[in-house]
């Protein structure tokens, strides 16, 4: 299988409970619930996003004839020393990572030494092998995934309140507020939700206040 990548860069991951956590993260071209243009985004099942991931003209970014040459390219976009800092990680992310992203690739991702991490919608079936599943359900949305390492929801959403999901099979539940204008707001009452439900945590966009990407 080939694939297309917006881009692939080397950060520290900003959000969800592997915050602070050096990773390389690869951005998959495309997504199943918007098609990134503007001119679309009203029609759109998800109308929140603040992500280019149409094209691969990004930094890094191409298309890849086959897993051990994206693979090939992860491994030298991660900038620091190798040995004897534990493992490695890669964040597929997109656009929808889980329209690409396939067994092959998390097996070479593993054999050139990474942990491999997925933030996805939750419409899609994952590949077997994952090592971190992070959901991020969108309200005009079905979900499928409803098990993994952790559920972020993007804060408030109407008809994707916190309690359609907290019995989820998910070690841990994180609420991040909306960005945009009404930012401030919703980080306000993202902490009296949580404050008020402690099931949830407050997740913050880090790499923003950290001037990262
Ligand atoms: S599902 Fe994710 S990538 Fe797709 S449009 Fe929504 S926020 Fe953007």
């Amino acid at each position: 299988m080939s694939y297309a990548v917006k881009e692939i860069y080397y950060t520290l991951q900003g959000e969800g409970l592997q915050t602070g956590r050096a990773a390389v993260f690869l951005r998959f071209a495309g997504c199943n619930l918007w098609s990134g243009r503007e001119e679309d985004r009203a029609s759109a099942r998800c109308r929140f996003c603040d992500t280019d991931f149409v094209g691969v003209d990004g930094p890094g970014g191409g298309r890849f004839a086959d897993a051990a040459s994206l693979a090939a390219a992860v491994r030298r976009t991660w900038e620091a020393p190798l040995p004897g800092e534990g493992r490695r990680l890669v964040v597929c992310t997109g656009g929808e990572p889980l329209l690409q992203l396939d067994a092959a690739l998390v097996e070479t991702l593993h054999t050139e030494g990474f942990d491999v991490a997925v933030e996805t919608n939750g419409t899609r079936t994952p590949p077997p092998g994952l090592d971190w599943i992070t959901v991020s359900p969108k309200a005009g949305a079905e979900l499928l995934l409803t098990a993994g390492d952790e559920l972020k929801l993007v804060f408030p959403q109407e008809g994707a309140e916190p309690e359609r999901y907290e019995r989820l099979a998910f070690r841990a539940f994180v609420l991040q507020p909306m960005d945009g204008p009404d930012r401030e707001r919703n980080t306000a009452a993202a902490a009296a939700w949580c404050l008020a439900h402690p099931r949830w945590r407050l997740g913050l966009q880090t790499h923003k206040l950290a001037g990262l990407r």
